[in-house]
């Protein structure tokens, strides 16, 4: 499966804001845009020209991906997809960005960053409507019921990152069961849920030219 390897504060500083892909130190002031100078990175990251419409349109769709972890194959299929559903594209787009099964164990605090959440997924710690799923692609759906297997319930690993990660607020479209340690899709998220910054409509603009 592939996935992007590279810095991943560096990303955040080429967007100029955090994307949450470091789990705790994001929440801490060890984060690069906390400790560090803003600015995109490389010699003339603060010497940027004002960015054009395409430029906007562009970094709208980066910023989305890389928040996601999601590669360029990937996100454009997800797009196709978007649009053949009712409704708004750039909205639908999201709403399945959301539910991606990485997207939904992190939203459900059982990791600490998607990064972290596609591992555990990959590994086999998760089952969806009792069966394992081991893609972290897989797209729930509505009263899907997303569980810890019973195995991974009882390893001391999970047990601490979901004690660490207990704090975190799990979105009202996911009704959480936090002693089985399952939850089920109540619902799709509102966009207003998503609190991904970003103005979708650009990325919607960038792929029908
Ligand atoms: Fe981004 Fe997290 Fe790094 Fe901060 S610590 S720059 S939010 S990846």
């Amino acid at each position: 499966m592939a996935r992007y390897t590279g810095a991943n504060c560096r990303q955040c500083r080429r967007e100029g804001q955090k994307l949450f892909l470091k789990g705790e130190k994001c929440y801490s002031d060890k984060c690069a845009l906390v400790s560090r100078k803003e600015g995109a990175p490389g010699q003339h990251g603060q010497n940027r020209k004002k960015i054009s419409e395409y430029g906007l349109q562009l970094r709208a769709k980066q910023k989305t991906k890389r928040y996601y972890g999601v590669l360029e194959g990937q996100f454009h299929h997800y797009f196709e997809l978007a649009e053949r559903r009712p409704g708004m594209a750039g909205e639908n787009l999201l709403k399945i960005l959301e539910s991606r099964l990485d997207n939904v164990v992190y939203r459900l605090g059982y990791a600490s960053s998607r990064t972290q959440a596609r591992q555990l997924v990959t590994h086999g710690h998760f089952t969806v409507n009792g069966v394992r799923v081991n893609i972290p692609s897989y797209l729930v759906k509505e009263n899907d019921v997303v569980a810890i297997c019973d195995k991974s319930k009882a390893l001391d690993s999970i047990k601490a990152l979901v004690e660490s990660n207990s704090g975190r607020p799990v979105p009202m479209w996911l009704e959480s069961d936090k002693t089985n340690l399952s939850a089920r899709v109540a619902r799709l998220p509102n966009r207003d849920e998503i609190d991904v910054d970003v103005e979708e409509h650009l990325i919607v603009e960038l792929y029908s030219k």
